[in-house]
């Protein structure tokens, strides 16, 4: 096996660098033979047999040497210039292939330095950045999946520790059954958002387009929230433009504003009012969600459309964290976009913009 390799590699010498040494020295001895011929011809000079023979040799031994030289320095030149960037992109990417996604290949700067490679280490940087951005996604979905998961589950498990108790009052049982609800509940619902969220991200949905009115959808998604807003004394105002049809994916439409409508509601005090405008141009429909809840602060307002992202943690129960995340990939595959204006205390208002067609 060694022999062979050995053999291997003579031959791939002698490919690489005694074909050039023949090249070169083919070169040199056209050139010489061409110039000798013409300064014969030009100058009337007959060569015999023995002038031949002594410039023959000199010749050979000038051509052999010139050939050598070049030789050498084309191998030097081939070792900087190619063989060296070629290395460092090898073993960059076979780190990637054991899973260091950190790696980066400086850019190569040097005098007469071949400008694809930059470009090859450009996109090579780039790919790297991107997967080490994805791995750093999926870890941290899977750390708060994890953490989201853990707290309705511990509360799961201590309101069953908890009805196993004997001498239960009814109302005890009643409650911790409840609690037990509760908690499956909140996961059910975690995990219905997060494959929703995950089919939108894959783009196995493709949007089913069909022509309905906006402002009547928007009715039926505000009515469905009627027993809270009743609960909590808050008041409705809208302003729907009648007969505004757009074209669109009515389902997945739906999800953004039950889930404007439910922020609106979760963060709405008591006696507060939740706002709905809808306005149309011949192209577009302008939908605002206002209200006059607790509001956020500008950083907050930065960080909403993060995955699991919840600023007001003694709210938190009432959610997960992925209501804005999914408002804004359905904005996103529609092509249209969302914004936010909040103030802290004064109240909240979110407008999204789609194309009607
Ligand atoms: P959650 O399930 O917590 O509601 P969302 O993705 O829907 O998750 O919202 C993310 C965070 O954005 C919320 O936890 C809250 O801090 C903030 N937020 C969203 N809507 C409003 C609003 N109308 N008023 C104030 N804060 C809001």
């Amino acid at each position: 096996m060694k022999k062979y390799d050995r053999i291997k590699s003579v031959l791939k010498w002698i490919n690489n660098y005694f074909t050039f040494f023949l090249l070169v020295a083919f070169v040199i001895t056209c050139c010489t033979m061409l110039f000798v011929s013409i300064l014969t011809e030009t100058l009337g000079i007959t060569l015999n047999a023995e002038n031949i023979s002594a410039a023959a040799k000199v010749t050979f031994w000038n051509v052999v040497l010139l050939s050598f030289l070049f030789t050498v320095i084309d191998t030097v030149r081939r070792k900087i210039m190619v063989d060296r960037p070629v290395k460092q992109i090898t073993d960059a990417a076979e780190k990637i292939v054991q899973g260091d996604f950190s790696v980066r290949i400086p850019s190569r700067n040097q005098i007469g330095s071949d400008d694809t490679f930059n470009r090859i280490i450009d996109c090579f940087n780039k790919m790297a950045e991107e997967l080490s951005s994805v791995e750093t996604l999926r870890t941290d979905f899977i750390a708060n999946v994890s953490h989201e998961m853990k707290t309705p589950l511990s509360v799961m498990q201590n309101y069953g520790t908890l009805l196993q108790s004997k001498d239960l009052s009814e109302e005890k049982r009643i409650e911790y059954a409840k609690g037990v609800t509760d908690g499956s509940r909140r996961m059910a619902e975690m995990m219905t958002n997060i494959l929703k969220l995950n089919r939108l991200e894959n783009q196995q949905i493709y949007p089913k387009v069909t022509e309905f009115d906006l402002g009547e959808q928007l009715c039926e998604c505000l009515l469905q929230f009627e027993s809270v807003w009743e609960k909590s004394s808050i008041e409705i105002d809208t302003d729907i433009a009648e007969n505004v049809k757009i074209k669109a994916d009515e389902e997945l439409l739906s999800l953004v504003w039950n889930n404007l409508f439910s922020n609106a509601f979760k963060f709405t005090e008591e006696g507060g009012t939740v706002s709905v405008k809808l306005t149309a141009t011949d192209n577009h429909a302008v939908v605002t969600v206002s209200d006059t809840g607790c509001g956020m602060s500008a950083e907050v307002g930065s960080r909403i459309f993060e995955k699991f992202y919840q600023a007001d943690t003694s709210r938190s129960v009432q959610g997960n964290g992925l209501g804005l995340a999914l408002v804004k990939r359905v904005v996103d595959i529609m092509h249209g976009e969302i914004g936010v204006e909040s103030s802290v205390g004064v109240g909240t208002t979110f407008t999204v913009r789609i194309r009607r067609s």
